[in-house]
């Protein structure tokens, strides 16, 4: 979409139809596509922004002018044309046209430099962030996207085996090395689970596939996300589950890969 100019837009949602009734979208360029945490940016030419969250039910498509689509019509909510392309958000639950200035207000959105798949990401700025969370545990720290954006919940788990840490560890028992390896360790985890076009644009994630393990085997594709009971892959011992924190989010870990450091357990 990026660098090409709007030819036909449509939505099913009266506030982005009133705005292009006002403000028309088509003849505008879209400048640029990007993620920033789990949500969608598309940036017009004259200053606006279309900001998509997908939760868990929405996609965006990308077809041919004229190609059958995978999802039924009625639950496209938003299409967006061009010559070459076109774009359609099916079930797309939240959308929203942002200024300049509403954007960078917006705290649900994450500035691109606190998101782990951007050229703009910041490490040192989420470090701060990070260790400013002394009493909160790793794995919901990990989650907290105003933290570090990208994190889901199931490379959270993915992270913490990685970097051989405790996932109910507090954050003020963490030395700074290990923030610091926990960040990059992110970073590369959600790096390597996305497939990038020719520029710097993402454009499509691995979804069901992901990989976390470098194994090619896609049963192998994973350290600890959902094996409770199973063996680790690391040492054999039995990799056991826990709802953490206050959304209660589940949470994998080897008890021998990743112990409490001496003197503490799970529940200290
Ligand atoms: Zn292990």
């Amino acid at each position: 979409m990026g660098g090409k100019t709007i030819t036909a837009f449509r939505s099913a949602y009266p506030l982005l139809t009133r705005y292009h009734d006002d403000h028309p979208l088509t003849g505008r360029t879209v400048e640029r596509v990007e993620s920033r945490g789990k949500w969608l940016l598309m940036h017009f030419s004259g200053g606006a922004a279309l900001a998509t969250h997908m939760l868990m039910s929405g996609s965006w498509h990308i077809y041919r002018p004229g190609e059958r689509w995978q999802k039924r019509p009625a639950d496209a909510r938003i299409v967006i044309e061009n010559r070459e392309f076109v774009a359609v958000g099916f079930n797309v639950p939240v959308a929203e046209m942002h200024s300049a200035q509403t954007l960078a207000r917006d705290r649900r959105i994450p500035s691109p430099k606190g998101d782990l798949l951007s050229e703009d990401f910041d490490a040192e700025a989420a470090y701060e962030r990070m260790v400013a969370q002394a009493d909160e545990e790793l794995g919901d720290v990990l989650l907290h996207q105003r933290v570090m954006a990208g994190v889901g919940n199931e490379f959270k788990s993915e992270i913490c085996f990685v970097t051989g840490l405790n996932p109910f560890r507090k954050m003020r028992t963490l030395t700074e090395a290990q923030v610091r390896e926990t960040i990059a360790a992110a970073r590369k985890q959600l790096r390597a689970n996305v497939l990038e076009d020719s520029g710097d644009t993402i454009v499509t994630w691995r979804g069901a596939g992901r990989r976390t393990t470098n194994r090619s085997d896609p049963r192998e594709s994973v350290w600890v996300y959902g094996r409770q009971g199973q063996p680790c892959r690391k040492c054999g011992t039995t990799i056991e589950s826990r709802l953490q924190g206050f959304d209660a989010r589940v949470t994998f870990w080897c008890p021998e890969c990743q112990a409490m450091p001496d003197g503490s357990d799970v529940d200290g």
